[in-house]
């Protein structure tokens, strides 16, 4: 008999966990009122993901790998990291999404059906903030020494005024080049509420780094990292935790998860969780000149516990990549400094966003 499944919310961790069922033999019914079912793009950010992270079944979802530079260190050092990185084809995702006979109501979820909830991370006064301004560039007018670009830390030691610091990420997309000034992980106080200035602050530095360009079009993030919703009903993606608050990455998390999640196991990496807690609630204690130094440190490290610490589920791998990472910084690091001084403090930070997500 073949069995149903029905999703609420049909974001690109749904739609991924979606094509993985019906691949299965799963009937997929999906409830998001924002899906535009006639778009080709109907995801409203460019996706990346770590190569390693992508299962067979979901290899024509992707675009080609691309080998990715990054810029860190004091002095800044510039490396090609060991492992690529694919961006998601939007197009190939919705074709897929046909073929499977997905069938998406662009309409809320009938009172009382009971669904997958894959409706996105809450937004909680805990959540750490990933916020980013992204401008597209044509290819032919881009700055010359562009290359795909993990983090260019290149300047953050030295930018000025009260926003929190931000990395450049740099990526070559069907729509053009695309330069995404980013601030990784912000407190809510910092960012939250006063988000459009925030988004003025990185266009300026963006324009700094640049200089004046053709801007095709703007991409603007705003990401909650580390919560989850609290609720008993069976959840995916980024509605589950998924968002890894050293990245705000969990699409490849996602597609590691699809079988085990089909299967019914119980999601773990628990351990990893709380671990890469703690590391986004050290980043969003940082200044500028520690998270310049801080990279340079974590991208000198062997390209396996890079991946352990940026990708998976494996929380002992997760604990070595911190235990590596002190070899090189040493403890008294200014980045760790909060974990000796006010170790209250970062624990109930963590505690707080572990525990404090609404339904
Ligand atoms: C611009 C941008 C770029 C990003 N880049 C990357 C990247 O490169 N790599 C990566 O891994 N992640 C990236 N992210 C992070 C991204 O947020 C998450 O990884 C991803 O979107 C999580 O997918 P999701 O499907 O779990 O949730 P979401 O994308 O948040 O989707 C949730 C869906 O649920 C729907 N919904 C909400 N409430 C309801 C309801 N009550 N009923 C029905 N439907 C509902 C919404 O309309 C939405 O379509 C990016 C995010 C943005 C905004």
């Amino acid at each position: 008999m073949t069995q149903q499944l029905v999703f609420k919310g049909l974001g690109p961790a749904g739609a991924l966990l979606a094509i993985r069922a019906a691949q299965r033999g799963f009937h997929i019914t999906a409830y998001d009122p924002a899906f535009d079912v006639h778009s080709s793009t109907p995801f409203p950010g460019t996706y990346g993901v770590f190569s390693t992270q992508i299962p067979s079944w979901a290899d024509h979802l992707f675009a080609a790998p691309e080998s990715l530079e990054v810029v860190a260190g004091n002095p800044l050092n510039r490396r090609t990291l060991g492992f690529s990185y694919r961006m998601l084809d939007q197009a190939a995702v919705v074709k897929a999404l046909r073929a499977a006979h997905v069938r998406i109501e662009a309409k809320p979820l009938p009172e009382g059906t009971s669904a997958v909830d894959c409706t996105g991370a809450p937004r909680t006064d805990t959540a750490l903030w990933q916020l980013a301004v992204g401008w597209f560039l044509p290819l032919t007018d881009a700055p010359s020494e562009s290359t795909p670009t993990f983090m260019d830390w290149t300047g953050t030691a030295t930018q000025a005024g009260d926003c929190p610091p931000s990395f450049c990420y740099i990526q070559r997309t069907d729509e053009g080049w695309l330069f995404e000034e980013t601030i990784l992980a912000a407190h809510c106080s910092a960012v939250a509420v006063k988000q459009e200035e925030v988004f003025e602050v990185l266009r300026a530095r963006l324009a700094d780094r640049i200089g004046t360009q053709t801007v095709l079009r703007e991409e603007r993030v705003a990401i909650p990292m580390g919560t989850r919703r609290r609720h008993n009903e069976r959840k995916f993606g980024a509605a589950a935790g998924f968002i890894n608050p050293a990245t705000g990455y969990s699409l490849g998390h996602a597609m590691e998860s699809a079988d085990d999640f089909l299967d019914g196991k119980r999601a773990g990496g628990w351990l990893a969780y709380v671990l890469r807690q703690v590391g986004g609630e050290l980043i969003a204690r940082a200044d500028g000149a520690t998270l310049q130094d801080f990279f340079g440190h974590f991208f000198a490290l062997d390209s396996r516990a890079q991946l352990a610490y940026l990708s998976g589920r494996d929380g002992l791998a997760v604990a070595r990549t911190m235990w590596a990472l002190r070899k090189g910084t040493g403890l008294r690091h200014e980045f760790l400094r909060p974990l000796f001084r006010r170790p209250w403090s970062v624990g109930r930070a963590v505690w707080q966003r572990l525990f404090s997500a609404r339904p």
